[in-house]
């Protein structure tokens, strides 16, 4: 961390805030030319509050060199994390994994039936979602413990793994034994009590990218997890909020490249959520998968025009089917399996 020091500050003043880093055990190196005055701070600057530091009048200008993240950084962690949910392994240079399903879960009968399709199209793992964040309170909120057994039949029926959405801490434990991939969801990106529930378990944790956050709000959310304790982190953009209104979110694709460069967590994408319409969901699902995406989670329903929630932008199975079979193509040539 480098602070400024202000031109006028009087030496006493310079001292004293020498001294007040030196007793938390920094090093600070005091380096004063013509024109600067800077200190250099040495050590984990990680729970230093640079807001707190800038109060200082005497001080001009506070710069973080490292990144606020430490378990997620890549500089420290330089290889690639593997997440490994029930022998299917996501990140690293593993296969590819596609994650369909319905937004959400209507019914034992529906899910059953969409699980045997979007494995028969080539799906590794079902989604559906069992308690909905729905903008309106007047629509469907999901059916909630049902939802969740009705997944775990469709689980028996076809051994695929689940993922599901877990919006309050107060239903845990039934996704710590029923749910095989815990959702965090765009909107609970920083419900920090949530993120530190699924912390302090071992269950592999999809968190989505919130509506307006930036990458490293987004990495820091990460970090919370990996702090309580859980390394099964996977990463999941789903377009953010711009002022764009052709698509429902604008995907932001440019997330790969970085977050493989910063972190060594994998990221996969959702490319139903970012565009909101199923025409755009094919496209970049392949531009994801050539931009090294770990993986997609993509929305599958038999009836989109009746689907409980998300139907514009649900994919029917034989599309599904088609898109798996183009990204695979995709897959080749970049060299990875999928
Ligand atoms: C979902 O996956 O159905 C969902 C609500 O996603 P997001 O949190 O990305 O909006
Ligand atoms: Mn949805």
């Amino acid at each position: 961390m480098i602070i400024t020091i202000k031109k006028d500050a009087p030496e006493i003043e310079v001292q004293r805030i020498i001294h007040s880093f030196e007793e938390k055990g920094f090093q600070v190196n005091n380096s004063q030319g013509s024109d600067y005055h800077i200190l250099g701070l040495i050590g984990d600057t990680t729970s230093l509050d640079i807001k707190n530091i800038q109060a200082n009048p005497y001080i001009a200008e506070v710069t973080r060199i490292a990144a606020p993240y430490k378990k997620a950084n890549r500089m420290f962690h330089p290889q690639d994390t593997v997440v490994d949910v029930n022998g299917i392994k996501i990140g690293g240079q593993e296969k590819i994994v596609v994650i369909g399903g319905p937004c959400s879960v209507e019914g034992m009968d529906q899910i059953c039936t969409l699980a045997k399709e979007v494995k028969d199209a080539g799906a590794d793992m079902l989604r559906g979602g069992a308690y909905k964040p729905r903008t309106s309170p007047y629509a469907f909120q999901g059916l909630e413990t049902e939802g969740i057994l009705d997944m775990v039949e469709a689980k028996k029926q076809t051994g695929l793994p689940i993922v599901s959405e877990l919006m309050d801490a107060e239903h845990i434990d039934e996704f710590i034994q029923y749910v095989d991939i815990i959702q965090i969801g765009a909107r609970n990106m920083q419900n920090f009590s949530l993120l530190k529930a699924v912390g302090k378990t071992n269950k592999p944790v999809l968190l989505k990218r919130g509506l307006a956050n930036t990458i490293e709000e987004w990495i820091m959310s990460a970090e919370y997890i990996l702090a309580g304790g859980n390394p099964n982190v996977i990463l999941c953009e789903r377009g953010i909020r711009t002022f764009e209104k052709y698509t429902r979110n604008t995907l932001d694709l440019s997330v790969i490249p970085i977050i493989k460069e910063r972190t060594h967590l994998p990221i996969i994408i959702d490319p139903s959520h970012a565009t909101g319409n199923w025409k755009l969901v094919e496209s970049m699902s392949l531009a994801a998968i050539a931009a090294g995406a770990d993986g997609l989670i993509i929305e599958v329903h038999d009836n989109p025009e009746c689907a409980w929630s998300d139907g514009a932008q649900s994919l029917k199975p034989e599309k599904f089917k088609t898109l798996i079979e183009k990204c695979r193509g995709i897959a080749h040539v970049i060299g990875r399996e999928l």
